[in-house]
């Protein structure tokens, strides 16, 4: 793909979604990192409804470290793999007490030094949180930037680089909120939704089809 396709894909899903945000509640960078360790596996609105409980109770790293692992699974139980992730959120609970002060840290060497905190994780962070220009390439962001030919690879971190490499600087910041709502409500995996996708024209995906 051309960088003049890529500029006019940007700039469409800009005009449509100018102000683009995650879909995972949180009011702080620690409430975005256990919203999104507490996510894999999940869905987005799952994790809303637990930590719309949990939260108002704690959420800090002091606090939830208080509740302990049996403590913070009571309000996490409706999601996947809970167990687990209570233990890794309470361990980096201690590490960021520990550690940093109690503030989540801003570097990717700390975040993903974190239980549970993996590549992804430390990106949706430093991107979300603290407006770093990082590209968190899930399931869907790597399917539309291979099917739209934007940012094709074989692997999420090739995916990750040419996305960073390729997608034009003004749209930087944002372009991974835009790709993940693409992919989860237009080009989704079983069947994309090429007749009513608002960059039809532009994408390079061989096999389109003529649903709305
Ligand atoms: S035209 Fe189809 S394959 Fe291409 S981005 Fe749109 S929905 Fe996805």
């Amino acid at each position: 793909m051309n960088a003049a396709k890529r500029l006019e894909i940007f700039r469409r899903l800009h005009e449509d979604n100018p102000d683009p945000k995650t879909e995972l509640a949180y009011s702080t960078p620690f409430e975005l990192l256990v919203a999104v360790t507490l996510s894999a596996q999940s869905t987005d609105v799952g994790v809303n409804k637990a930590t719309a409980r949990l939260f108002p109770v704690a959420n800090t790293p002091q606090t939830i470290y208080a509740l302990g692992v049996e403590g913070l699974s009571d309000y996490i139980k409706t999601i996947g793999l809970y167990n687990s992730k209570a233990k890794n959120v309470i361990e980096a609970c201690r590490l960021l007490i520990e550690r940093h002060g109690g503030e989540v840290p801003q570097t990717r060497e700390a975040l993903e030094a974190l239980p549970g905190v993996g590549r992804k994780t430390a990106n949706v962070v430093l991107n979300t949180a603290f407006r770093q220009p990082t590209m968190a390439v899930d399931t869907h962001i790597f399917r539309v930037s291979n099917r739209t030919g934007i940012a094709p690879g074989k692997t999420v971190l090739e995916v990750e680089k040419k996305l960073l490499k390729f997608v034009p600087k003004d749209y930087l910041l944002d372009a991974h909120h835009w790709l993940i709502l693409h992919g989860r409500y237009v080009c989704q995996a079983r069947k994309p939704r090429c007749g009513s996708c608002r960059i039809e024209d532009l994408c390079e995906y061989k096999h389109k089809t003529s649903d709305d």
